[in-house]
């Protein structure tokens, strides 16, 4: 036992016991190995990052050196191939600039099976057959369409230049087809390459997987997400680290996925926040995609018809003036067949009759849609029957007891459901508080405009003569296993007239017979006090328009046209005034002048420090603490700390919520200053200041302020 081991681990989080916990082996491991340890009284999956002689220290305490005594390492799992460098590399630099521990980001990259079966499971499970290594030259296989000259020139580029590049390419555009040929030219050019295609959500990894086997042969392609089960997501783990996968479709984990001949990196949607973790370790898989790419020498290819502020600005132009931004803008602004973007039609609320939550121009729309047997899409961004119940008579409302916020009212199941603790109860037959048995919705959901469109429409005839059908689609109507793929497969195969829905459905999918999209309420985010809400909605409307009218050849046949209607009291606002001409550029200019006046991101970096406690104040007392501490970090000059205020929903499950902006506006100096503040955090905690909170996090990059 003369080797010392440094093996990372995942501790409980903010532990006394460091990340990296050191043990003993009679040989050296390779950096890499995942080993088995005792840790307390369990036995856990660790990484061996280090191995060093410790024949001279004596054998821990028996020789008197001081050392504790090292307890051995319970197995080495050496069946499988170490995690590489570059792999290691990428996982101590999440964890160093997102502020968390290295052992706790080794372990979440690990498909959770591995870390779970014993020593002797895992040894029966790698002794199953490996699938082969996938050709991606044999058997039946879709072709490759002729790309447009765009997609073409978009190409070219990409195979001339080293990147990284931003395609911005319209909806519709065909980036995906573009994603296809970079990963067909690397597979055929390299016969290791692996490529790496991150998608935003879950529901769109079933088409793209689709769309990928049917290209490259299902034996190439895997996926990884957290939709799967923890055998299939271990199968797609270890082909990936085997490299028998040549291809891996995923969700924002992927980032992290062992890929030892990974050659390029494709993020769809890349402006999508659910590329943002947004608990544990909150990291951008964006982001870390770019890192990774730069560290492995891949080529990295961001997409989007509507960029992130940051990737717009880091990007530069293909033609003319170099503006200087590292990444190379590929543009793509028509779509496939010379399909026109939708439409956009703005209806002011303001000339309705009072409390029209369906304009007449727009049921007209639709009605005529449907007379001609298009689809049509009505999007909400509210689940549930309505928002609050309310009673009309001594003002009670369906307030959650343990948050800040109203419970939701699901008329469905007759619940009243609160969307941030998940307390449930029954609908109350009467006012809890005075016995009125009038009590109302208030507000509108999802579930509430299905049922209102149906008694809307309920005259209405497709051109068969049968009735209108009208389909949900939000996080409610999915919950079971399949039920989102099965609900996306009826409106791909024309089994909806209607559809209903959330964000859920505004996002990516490829629909061919949808004409008109509506965006009934959209103004709460115009005036929301997170300054990436315009970039937001802006995105999201472009998005939802994006799904009308991509089917040139459909659009010919029916002589129909695509629209895109949007129902607010705010026409004149400059924001649908670049969304009526689908001109992002110019409303990402004018949004960055703001952020450069403002001195916002891009143009500095933020971090926020959050405490949850069991009151307000101790939550902030904690934070304003944790701010004087940093008077005397070196570099703090360089480094804003704004007051500690409470988060938008202050109470959450008992918990009181707070937090506190720091802003530089040199990434490195607010990086250098996290790093020592980090400890002044910890032992924070064991301090007066520290009493009443039960957890802090350090959120780099926040998404929502
Ligand atoms: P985007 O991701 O840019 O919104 P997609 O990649 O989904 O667009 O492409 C839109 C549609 O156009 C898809 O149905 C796709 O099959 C089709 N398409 C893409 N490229 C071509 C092409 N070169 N020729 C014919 N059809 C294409
Ligand atoms: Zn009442
Ligand atoms: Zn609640």
């Amino acid at each position: 036992m003369n080797w010392r081991i440094d093996v990372a681990l995942q501790t409980p989080a903010h532990s006394a016991l460091g990340d990296v916990l050191s043990y003993k082996n009679a040989t050296p491991l390779v950096a890499g190995t995942l080993v088995r340890v005792p840790l307390g009284r369990r036995e856990v999956l660790g990484v061996a990052w280090a191995s060093s002689d410790i024949t001279g220290d004596g054998d821990g305490a028996e020789a008197g050196s001081g050392t504790p005594e090292l307890k051995p390492i319970a197995a080495v799992l050496d069946g499988l191939a170490p995690l590489g460098e570059a792999w290691r590399d990428l996982v101590a630099f999440a964890a160093r600039y997102y502020q968390r521990s290295l052992g706790e980001i080794a372990l979440a990259a690990l498909p959770p099976q591995l870390r779970d079966l014993s020593t002797v499971q895992l040894a029966r499970r790698l002794k199953r057959p490996a699938v082969k290594a996938a050709n991606a030259a044999d058997g039946q296989r879709d072709a490759a369409l002729p790309l447009t000259a765009e997609q073409a020139d978009a190409l070219a580029r990409f195979e001339a230049e080293p990147g990284p590049f931003l395609l911005f390419g319209s909806t519709g555009s065909g980036k995906t087809e573009v994603y296809l040929h970079a990963v067909a030219a690397l597979l055929a050019r390299e016969p290791q390459a692996q490529a790496l295609v991150m998608v935003p959500e879950i529901n769109l990894t079933p088409q793209l997987e689709a769309r990928f086997g049917s290209r490259f042969g299902a034996d190439a392609v895997v996926s990884l997400h957290s939709g799967m089960t923890n055998p299939q997501r271990l199968a797609s783990w270890l082909s990936a680290h085997g490299g028998a996968a040549r291809i891996v479709l995923g969700t924002r984990m992927a980032v992290f996925a062992s890929m030892p001949s990974l050659r390029l990196i494709v993020v769809d949607e890349e402006h999508d926040p659910s590329y943002k973790q947004q608990e544990g370790a909150r990291y951008s898989a964006r982001d870390l995609a770019l890192w990774r790419g730069r560290r492995e020498g891949a080529k990295v290819m961001l997409g989007s018809a509507t960029p992130s502020l940051e990737s717009w600005h880091r990007s530069r132009p293909a033609e003319g003036e170099d503006k200087g931004g590292s990444d190379l803008r590929l543009a793509m602004p028509s779509r496939v067949g010379a399909v026109a973007l939708p439409a956009v039609r703005l209806v002011d609320m303001n000339l309705q009759p009072p409390k029209t939550v369906l304009s007449a121009a727009l049921l007209d729309a639709i009605g005529q849609r449907i007379a001609r047997g298009e689809q049509s899409m009505v999007f909400l961004n509210r689940r549930g029957y309505a928002p609050v119940l309310a009673c009309g008579d001594c003002g009670w409302k369906s307030e959650c007891p343990h948050c800040s916020a109203f419970r939701v009212f699901h008329k469905i199941d007759r619940t009243l459901r609160c969307h941030h603790c998940g307390f449930t109860e029954r609908v109350p037959r009467a006012c809890p508080s005075c016995g009125n048995p009038d009590i109302a919705p208030v507000g509108r959901g999802t579930e509430r405009l299905e049922e209102q469109l149906g008694a809307l429409f309920d005259a209405v005839r497709r051109p068969d003569g049968s009735p209108v059908r009208i389909a949900r689609i939000d996080a409610d109507s999915t919950r079971k296993q399949g039920a989102l793929e099965s609900q996306l497969a009826s409106v791909h195969a024309g089994e909806v007239d209607v559809l209903v829905g959330t964000q859920m459905i505004a996002k990516g999918h490829d629909f061919r017979r949808i004409t008109l999209v509506a965006a009934v309420n959209a103004d709460g985010a115009l005036f929301s006090s997170d300054f990436r809400a315009p970039e937001r909605l802006f995105a999201l409307l472009m998005q939802s328009a994006g799904r009308a009218g991509r089917d040139a050849a459909y659009l010919a046949a029916q002589g129909s046209s695509a629209e895109m209607w949007i129902q607010t009291h705010h026409p004149q606002h400059p924001l649908f005034a670049a969304l009526k001409r689908h001109d992002y550029p110019a409303f990402a200019g004018g949004e960055l002048q703001e952020r450069a006046a403002a001195g916002m991101p891009p143009f500095a970096f933020q971090a926020l420090l959050r405490a949850d406690a069991r009151t307000q104040e101790a939550a902030q007392a904690f934070l304003n603490a944790a701010s004087a501490a940093a008077d005397a970090l070196p570099g703090a000059e360089m480094v804003t700390r704004y007051p500690a205020v409470p988060l938008s929903i202050q109470r959450v499950a008992n918990v009181e919520r707070a937090q506190m902006l720091v802003e530089s506006r040199s990434r490195a100096a607010l990086q250098r200053w996290l790093a020592a503040w980090q400890p002044l955090l910890h032992a924070m905690r064991r301090e007066p200041e520290g009493k009443g909170v039960i957890r802090w996090l350090v959120d780099v990059d926040p998404q929502s302020i």
